[in-house]
């Protein structure tokens, strides 16, 4: 597990001239690090690893990690046509998704595997396509999770079917002549090894009920620490048990099941920064704060405004060599937003921390580490109408690669009708 990815100082002046600021840019050789890490889960049977295709879903991206061997998750019809449309084979691609796709035929008969994530949704499944296999996906009872907003598994999640009602699932598969050869539990984005070991233990069981399942997908949630506070996820630690009871239903059952795993934050949070620029300096007066403010925010890191996440805070000096006294600031984005805070106490959104950083000055850089995963794909996009930032993939040549243009103004407002005055 490697610490962020941040960019030298020079690398960063140079990429903030020539694509401008704020813009997110993803290391290939960090990508393919934790990509090898994924690739190394202790297995006993066989592993698929899904990225979690939600956490980044720029085309480059998937198409790097498709090279590297991967699979892919989706979370919406959507997202499964927009993998299917960056290139990636139909039969890599899982979808769990909340809401069943209205073109879920048309993506079956592509070839896309399938958790049914309800049971209205394996009724769907098993009407519209009878005697297929299909996945479903249960709430195993328990979860995990950094907040109580990323955690989605036991009775306040609605993601899954309620691990009470298999019989309900096998009468439901019995009625459409349904195969269930996959069971998939995902349970939130903690990183509490013991709950996640136990959630294991309650998907086996599940995988038990069912003569006919081959694969079980026990979803992703791998912590990573973006700060130093935190605590990352050692795959192979969490994963050595896990091989082993794979191995005692072997030798019970006779059954070799294959392991899927499905990682979002892991393969790619800490492999991106956010690159932007302090615009502006205030204070509130003698025993007041200073704050640092720049031309990002929510508008591309949402994640400290929604869950109160920690991100490390770099400054890198307009004026190099000079470093002078060090100085508490918070750093604040630049919507109309009280909320809009790059520091902010950990899970607690509405509290302001600092970063201590030399003194800074209008017009120097900051990079914002760990926002790799869950920032250019979800954000408050659009807010104050700032156009969406762009995407670069650092080459492991070092060498800047641009994969989504900076949005125009015209862009934001092209489906904008104009009603008659
Ligand atoms: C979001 C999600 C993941 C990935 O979660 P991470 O915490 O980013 O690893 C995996 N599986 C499903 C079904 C998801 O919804």
């Amino acid at each position: 597990m490697q610490p962020p990815f941040l960019l030298p100082d020079a690398l960063a002046r140079d990429i903030a001239a020539r694509f401008g600021t704020p813009a997110y840019v993803y290391s290939q050789a960090a990508l393919e690090q934790q990509a090898a890490e994924a690739l190394a889960f202790p297995v006993a049977y066989g592993l698929t690893v899904r990225f979690a295709m939600k956490a980044l879903p720029n085309a480059s991206i998937l198409r790097l990690l498709d090279r590297l061997g991967l699979h892919f998750d989706a979370s919406s019809g959507f997202e499964a046509t927009r993998a299917i449309l960056a290139g990636i084979a139909p039969g890599k691609i899982s979808l769990s998704t909340q809401e069943f796709p209205v073109d879920f035929a048309r993506l079956q008969q592509a070839g896309i595997a399938v958790n049914a994530c309800s049971l209205a949704q394996l009724d769907a499944i098993g009407r519209l396509f009878p005697g297929t296999p299909v996945g479903v996906r249960f709430n195993p009872g328990k979860g995990s999770g950094g907040t109580g907003k990323t955690n989605v598994g036991g009775p306040d999640a609605s993601f899954g079917i309620w691990h009470e009602y298999a019989t309900e699932v096998r009468k439901c598969a019995e009625k459409h002549g349904l195969k269930i050869t996959r069971i998939h539990t995902h349970i939130g984005s903690g990183s509490d090894p013991l709950i996640w070991q136990q959630t294991s233990h309650l998907s086996l069981a599940l995988a038990r009920l069912f003569p006919d399942v081959d694969t079980l997908n026990l979803g992703g949630g791998y912590k990573v620490a973006r700060v130093s506070s935190e605590k990352g996820t050692d795959l192979q630690r969490v994963g050595a048990p896990v091989r082993e009871a794979f191995e005692e239903i072997a030798r019970e059952t006779g059954r070799k099941l294959r392991l899927e795993i499905e990682p979002g934050t892991f393969l790619v949070a800490n492999c991106g920064v956010l690159l932007a620029r302090a615009q502006d300096i205030t204070d509130t007066g003698a025993g007041g704060r200073h704050f640092l403010k720049l031309d990002t925010g929510m508008t591309e890191l949402l994640r400290p405004s929604l869950y109160g996440a920690q991100h490390p805070v770099t400054l890198i000096p307009s004026k190099p060599g000079i470093s002078g006294p060090q100085r508490d600031y918070v750093v604040v984005g630049h919507c109309c937003e009280s909320g809009d805070l790059v520091s902010c106490a950990s899970g607690k959104p509405e509290i302001i921390a600092t970063h201590r950083f030399p003194e800074a000055h209008i017009g120097d850089l900051c990079q914002i580490g760990g926002a790799g995963a869950y920032c250019a794909s979800m954000s408050a996009k659009n807010y104050n109408s700032f156009p969406e930032a762009p995407e670069i993939l650092l080459l492991s040549n070092n060498t800047p690669q641009l994969i989504r243009r900076r949005q125009t103004l015209a862009q934001i407002m092209q489906n904008e009708i104009r009603a008659a005055d």
